[in-house]
């Protein structure tokens, strides 16, 4: 090992984008990145330096800074995530956006596939009235989901939502209806060499992959939510950069009203939406008499 160096030689040295290093070195150092700022000329800890080294070189290899150091920020909000769950996107912040100024006052919300929690906790801060459910495949995603919400809603709140273990529409209640579903689901291609590539390989593949074409839980989601909507209930699905058109034509085929799509902040078609006439069982047994 190197002599003994600065802080500011130690990042500017590591190989990594200078934010980066600096968070990897301010978890070795165990102090906040304005102290590193502060005290960049002055001599590293051989113990700290040795710990940065190992930091940096599983982040040169690859590993997400996020699980490095444990925590990503979401909507100013501090989630904690390690490799049970899909690291949140700040593409997720507009989809939670829209939900916040979409729900109806008091609103029963479902958030299915909720991995850390993200979606549905930040709902449930920013809009103390709905009444939420957060669904995830794995009990392990829902355990940290759920030790989130007790560190960022308190446990009195976090004990109001309705955490299932649940793939998809298994686990949920037939009768139950919402006013508002919605979901970051798994959307890219089996396929996709981005899966083997890059910093996607040390996340759940369950959360990123879904079928040959990236649409099989879309599918799935938009089939069941017909019959778990409200008359009037709204279904948001975030998806592929490339996957608006056919998204939107799953949900017209499924009989949703109203059904658009919203751009992210890098212009991409990032999310769709479609409003439930009447739910797939009442459209069944309604009385033809009436049309
Ligand atoms: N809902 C979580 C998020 O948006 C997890 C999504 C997933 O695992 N696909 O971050």
């Amino acid at each position: 090992m190197s002599a003994t160096l600065s802080y500011d030689a130690l990042i500017a040295g590591s190989g990594l984008p200078r934010l980066e290093a600096r968070l990897l070195l301010s978890l070795a150092c165990g102090r906040p990145r304005e102290w590193l700022i502060a005290h960049g000329p002055e001599l590293v800890e051989p113990s700290v330096q040795q710990h940065f080294e190992g930091l940096a070189q599983r982040r040169r290899a690859g590993e997400p800074v996020a699980y490095l150091i444990g925590h990503r920020e979401f909507r100013g909000l501090r989630f904690e995530v390690d490799p049970r769950v899909l690291i949140p996107r700040p593409e997720t912040e507009l989809l939670v956006d829209l939900a916040i100024e979409a729900a109806p006052t008091g609103a029963q919300v479902l958030d299915l596939g909720t991995g850390s929690g993200a979606i549905a906790i930040s709902l449930a801060l920013a809009r103390p009235d709905l009444k939420l459910t957060a669904t995830d495949r794995s009990a392990e995603a829902l355990d940290l989901a759920r030790s989130n919400a007790c560190a960022l809603l308190g446990s009195a709140r976090a004990g109001e939502l309705v955490w299932r273990k649940s793939d998809w529409w298994a686990e949920i209640d037939p009768e139950a209806r919402f006013g508002v579903i919605l979901s970051n689901p798994p959307y890219i291609a089996e396929g996709d060499p981005h899966l083997v590539s890059g910093d996607l390989r040390y996340e759940p593949r369950s959360a990123l992959a879904a079928g040959p074409d990236g649409l099989s839980d879309l599918r799935a989601i938009i089939d069941g939510a017909r019959d778990h909507l409200i008359p009037g209930g709204l279904l948001m699905l975030e998806h592929g950069y490339d996957q608006a058109a056919r998204v939107r034509a799953l949900l017209q085929d499924a009989g949703f009203l109203s059904v658009n799509s919203v751009r992210d902040t890098q212009g991409h078609e990032r999310i769709s939406l479609g409003v439930s006439a009447m739910s797939g069982h009442e459209a069944l047994t309604a009385d033809p008499g009436l049309e």
